[in-house]
Parts: C-alpha cells; structure tokens; sequence
C-alpha cells in the first residue's frame, strides 16, 4: 500500500486540474492525473509533479487518459487508481467543458445541452458514486481513528449566476452542486467528508476566448479583489480541505472567487 495519501484528479492534465494536480505534489500527494485526450499537456503536468514533489517525498505520479461521461471509462480510472496506488484518499471532481460555441438562451441546442450535462454533470455523479462505494466497502478495515478520504467538487459561480449566452452550462453547474450535499449527507457515517469548490474567473484554456471582454470587467471592479484568479489559488483550497483543516465540516462550499459572490451596495 502506498504510504503518502493518493488522490484522483480528473481533468487534470491543464488548467485548474493541473493546478490542484500541482499543488497537492507539493504537499506530499500522489497524484493520479487524468485527462481526456490531450496526452503531452498530461505528462508534462506529471513531470512538473515530480519537480514540485518534496525532495524525500515518497509520492508518484500517473496519467489515465478517461473519457468520464463514459461509464467504462470511469470503471477503468477507478480499476487503474486502486491498481497502481492501492487506494483513494481524495477524489477531486474537476474536469468539465464550456460550450463549444456560446449561444443566446433561445438558440440553444439539445447537442450542446446533452454534451455538458455528459461530462459536467453525469460524469462526476457516478465517477463519485463508484469511489464511494469503493469507500463503504474498505471501510470495514480502517482503523477505529486516523484520517478518512475526502471529495472535493469544483463547480463554478455558474451554478447560480445567470449568462443568457451559456444556459447549458450554467444548469450543468446548478445541479451539480448538489452532488456535494447528497454524498456529504451519505458518506458521513464512514467519516468521508465532502466539499464544493466554487472558482470565479479563472486564466486558463477555458477562460482564453473571452479575455479581452473578463479584463475591462475585472478593472471595473466585477470581483472585489481586482485580478484574474489562477489555477494555484483553488489548489491551494484543495490542499487545505484535504490537509484536515476542517475536521467537522462537510458538506461546505469554499468560494475561491475574489469576492465576486458578494453583494455590496
Ligand atoms: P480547461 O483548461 O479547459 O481544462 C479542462 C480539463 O478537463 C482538461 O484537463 C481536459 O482534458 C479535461 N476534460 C475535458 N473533458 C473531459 C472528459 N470528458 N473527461 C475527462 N476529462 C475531461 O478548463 P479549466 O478552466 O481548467 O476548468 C476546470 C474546471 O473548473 C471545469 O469543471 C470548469 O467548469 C471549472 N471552472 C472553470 C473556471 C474558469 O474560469 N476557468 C471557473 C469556474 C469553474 P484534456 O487536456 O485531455 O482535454
């Protein structure tokens, strides 16, 4: 059995994944890097894992590629996880898609809806039911104390901001924001704690096409704290909940957003 905790990081060959992927390497974990289809941006995360490792850290690093709104592909992440680490300490929900073009509300397409509630939504439900059942079942020989395995979610402050031009993608956010609830709610009584990470306006691939626009919006002061977030700042919530930190909380949601949720007059 590996000894430095093991997480599970999908969609985390770019980006915000890679970010969390990078962060939790420095803090002592191994990291199971999944991704899509882009396999150089995954190993080169795997190599920056290694460099950001502790020196006599005793943590390694794996890529699988997984298609996750497709249920072989989540059965053989979660087979090729236990296989090469022997367990899960953390799941991170990570990978999701914006749409492939942004469409007014009233032009909306079943094939764009179809394709986010895929991969957003119906991905991380029964990628995160596999894990915890996984979980319920190893939990007959953990030991009376230590620590238990942890889910984090990253949603988006599209689950309950409205843009005309992505409503595919804002109700794909919506609803998966009560994955963390339902599983916090269910998990409990083996002590597996879970959270929702809810990132604002982050620079990455995602964000790329509308940068001009997020700019003069963040300058104008859209977010109270007046800058682009990176993929460092949710890792670093990420390491936090899974450092710990919050041993009697579940259930919560962090806004990792430069206080755009807050309401000022
Ligand atoms: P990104 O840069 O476009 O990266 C997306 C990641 O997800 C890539 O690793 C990609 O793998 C993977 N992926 C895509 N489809 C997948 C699938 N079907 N199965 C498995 N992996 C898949 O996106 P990001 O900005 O980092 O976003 C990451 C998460 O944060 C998403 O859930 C997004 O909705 C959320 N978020 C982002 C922002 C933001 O401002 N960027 C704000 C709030 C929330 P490949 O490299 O192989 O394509």
């Amino acid at each position: 059995m590996h000894t430095s905790p093991v997480a599970l990081v999908t969609g985390a060959s770019r980006g915000i994944g890679r970010g969390i992927a990078l962060e939790l390497a420095r803090a002592g974990h191994s990291v199971l890097i999944n991704y899509a289809g882009n396999a150089a941006a995954a190993e080169e995360c795997r190599a920056l894992c290694r460099q950001a490792a502790p020196a006599q850290s005793s943590a390694s690093f794996e890529t699988v590629q997984a298609d996750l709104s497709k249920e072989a592909d989540r059965q053989r992440l979660v087979e090729t996880t236990l296989c090469r680490f022997g367990k899960i300490d953390l799941l991170v929900n990570n990978a999701g898609v914006a749409p492939d073009r942004r469409a007014d509300l009233l032009e909306a397409t079943e094939e764009s809806f179809d394709r986010l509630i895929a991969i957003n939504l119906k991905g991380p439900f029964f990628l995160t039911q596999r894990v915890a059942r996984h979980w319920l079942k190893a939990a007959e020989t953990w030991p009376a104390r230590g620590a238990r395995p942890k889910i984090v979610t990253i949603s988006s402050i599209s689950a309950y901001t409205a843009s005309v031009n992505r409503g595919d993608y804002c109700v794909s956010k919506a609803a998966l924001a009560m994955l963390t609830p339902l599983f916090a709610a269910r998990l409990a009584e083996v002590g597996v704690r879970v959270y929702e990470i809810r990132p604002g306006i982050i620079a990455t691939d995602m964000t790329g096409p509308v940068k001009e626009r997020y700019d003069k919006l963040i300058v104008s002061g859209l977010t109270p704290i007046r800058r682009w977030g990176a993929p460092e700042d949710v890792g670093r919530a990420v390491v936090a909940l899974a450092n710990e930190a919050f041993p009697f909380s579940t259930g919560e949601v962090i806004n990792v957003d430069g206080g755009f949720h807050l309401r000022t007059l």
